[in-house]
């Protein structure tokens, strides 16, 4: 039988139906399993790790392994190739991934939402790594055609889907041999957990996948897996209500006399605007706000508020605002007056409100 996304989410890893067996799977807390079967011991296997994986796996399109965060997800995707291998990648991808980038060498950074850049960048590459749409840029990248021409020059392809989550997109669909989510973000959704997670539908990657996170011990916590699934249940019913706010806002942010910039892909203003009605299927819960003035007026606007909450990461029920460049890690691109709003769940109008009355300040 073939599912829609929302049936998927609320249907897949759940325990077999049988008299009294539980609708959700337990949270299994073990370091030693009895010998004979496949995990033997926690590192290398756990019951309620499977039930989250196959949930985002059917999501996907491929096999899930879940790991401690986002970044051992991110780590174990570039165990997949040689040390010295190069990787093009966007030149604002996420801090954390570009902080590795960095450490290792061998990267080439581009403006992934620059198809020609992108192609001109990708001969003798390893690895195309896409993030799409930028964190926290919001440039949307041409992924159908970023696979191609990457799997032409011999690349892997590696796509971060945390900000678009695959209710908006399914990379592996499109080419990509594996798709990466922190799941800390959207996919959990209640900023009170980390996890991360590797996809892939090639059985040799994810054997690898495997390997790597045994090896390193990179593994999820039995309830934060157990938590991330739970979240996972009601993805499109916070993905639905906090993309329409989303919209809603960033059409009003566009007209207000404080704000210099809006960058939202729902906007006809967005530079890739047309590519992201072709390949999203919305237009996303985040959105970047240059503030009318300084780092200084940016500063203000977020401690001015008293609805949204002044926080880094992203993808809660709650609304949450921050000032990128204030980490020291950020990408320079990034421009020093730009907030990065992650919008929430709340009614529209208090949203509205308080940051209409912020800006004013
Ligand atoms: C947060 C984030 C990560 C890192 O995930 P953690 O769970 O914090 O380790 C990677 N990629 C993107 C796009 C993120 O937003």
């Amino acid at each position: 039988m073939s599912l829609e996304a929302a049936t998927k989410l609320v249907r897949v890893g759940r325990p077999a139906e049988e008299p009294d067996a539980p609708l959700n799977p337990p949270i299994v807390p073990a370091s030693t399993y009895v010998a004979g079967g496949r995990s033997e011991y926690g590192r290398f296997g756990n019951p309620t790790w499977s039930a989250f994986e196959a949930a985002i796996g059917a999501l996907e399109g491929g096999q899930g392994c879940a790991f401690g965060s986002g970044m051992a997800a991110a780590h174990a995707a570039l165990s997949l190739l040689p040390r010295d291998a190069v990787v093009v990648a966007p030149a604002d991808v996420y801090s954390g991934t570009l902080g590795v980038f960095h450490q290792r060498g061998h990267t080439r950074l581009v403006d992934i939402s620059d198809t020609d850049a992108v192609l001109r960048a990708l001969p003798g590459a390893a690895c195309l790594w896409i993030e799409s749409p930028t964190n926290p840029g919001l440039g949307i990248a041409d992924i159908p055609e970023l696979c191609v021409a990457a799997h032409r020059a011999g690349a892997l392809v590696v796509a971060d889907n945390t900000f678009a989550t695959p209710l908006a997109q399914r990379p592996l669909e499109v080419g990509a041999d594996v798709v990466l989510h922190s799941a800390t973000k959207f996919l959990a959704g209640h900023a009170d957990l980390l996890l991360g997670v590797t996809i892939t539908a090639r059985d040799e990657l994810h054997e690898k996948l495997l390997a790597h996170r045994s090896g390193h011990g990179s593994v999820p916590g039995t309830f934060d897996a157990w938590l991330a699934l739970r979240g996972l249940r009601t993805l499109h019913l916070r993905i639905e209500r906090a993309c329409a706010n989303a919209g809603t806002l960033a059409y009003r942010l566009q007209q207000h006399p404080g704000v210099h910039r809006v960058r939202y892909p729902g906007l006809a203003s967005h530079p890739q605007h047309e590519r992201a009605k072709r390949i999203l299927d919305n237009h996303g819960a985040i959105i970047g706000v240059e503030v009318d003035g300084d780092a200084d007026a940016a500063d203000r606007v977020v401690a001015g508020t008293r609805l949204w909450t002044s926080a880094t990461s992203l993808g809660g029920v709650e609304s949450t605002l921050e000032r990128r460049r204030r980490w020291a890690a950020e990408s320079s691109v990034t421009p020093d007056n730009l907030l990065r709003l992650s919008v929430g769940v709340e009614d529209v109008e208090d949203l509205w409100a308080d940051l209409d009355q912020s800006l004013r300040l």
